[in-house]
């Protein structure tokens, strides 16, 4: 009768219900995994370019305001770790960098892994010492030994820092000036931060000049 129909619209409702309830959290977690790291748990690329367009957006040209300071690292020698103690100890020592960042760099800076075994680090300040006071905690973060399956390790980072606006007003500016300061790190023996200056860009200018001077040569 009427009671039966009026209960099988009500199973039907809530059956419909829960179904949207899943769609809603499936989605809610592909969103999720789409913009971050699997390993790591951290913000991926994608999800470090997206917050750093927005905040770029934010930026006032003024000189006393805020700045974004980016910081991009690359672990030395990561391939030695893979190399002599397998991809899955090359693993954990990515999951344990992450760790050590979270916890040396401060809460509300963003932190992602940016690729292999590159992490990107995003901190906006007013403090004209804001690079340098990234720089060392970062160092921090890799002071002491990792724990990597009962040995302990001692790993270092290089790191390349760039600031906008003044170092440039995209995404693509910033992350390839922070690019440079960090392969200037490496060439200076790793192990070190690297502030971008504007002089490095056009020692890169030339460099690549003088490449294309010997390939037409
Ligand atoms: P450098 O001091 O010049 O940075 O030397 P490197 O040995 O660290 O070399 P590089 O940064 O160029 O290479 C990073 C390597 O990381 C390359 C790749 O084999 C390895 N790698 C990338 N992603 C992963 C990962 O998810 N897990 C593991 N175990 N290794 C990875
Ligand atoms: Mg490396």
């Amino acid at each position: 009768g009427v009671i039966g129909v009026a209960l099988q619209a009500t199973v039907m409702l809530n059956r419909l219900r829960s179904t949207s309830r899943t769609l809603a959290q499936q989605e809610k977690s592909s969103r999720h995994a789409a913009r971050h790291d699997a390993l790591s748990g951290l913000p991926n690329r994608a999800h470090f370019a997206d917050n750093l367009a927005g905040v770029l957006d934010s930026l006032k040209p003024d000189a006393n305001s805020q700045r974004a300071v980016v910081a991009y690292l690359d672990i030395d020698r990561f391939k030695d770790v893979n190399d002599t103690l397998g991809h899955s100890a090359g693993d954990t020592l990515i999951k344990q960098v992450a760790q050590r960042l979270q916890a040396n760099v401060r809460e509300g800076d963003f932190i992602a892994r940016y690729g292999g075994d590159e992490f990107a680090i995003l901190w906006l300040s007013s403090d004209p010492r804001a690079p340098q006071i990234l720089a060392d905690r970062i160092a921090r973060a890799f002071a002491n030994t990792m724990d990597i399956g009962g040995q302990s390790l001692a790993v270092t980072a290089s790191i390349g820092i760039a600031v906008a606006p003044d170092d440039g007003l995209t995404c693509e500016d910033v992350m390839r000036h922070a690019d440079i300061a960090l392969y200037e790190a490496k060439n200076a023996g790793r192990n070190c931060a690297i502030i971008f200056s504007d002089d490095m860009a056009a020692d890169v200018r030339e460099r690549r000049a003088i490449e294309l001077d010997l390939q037409t040569a």
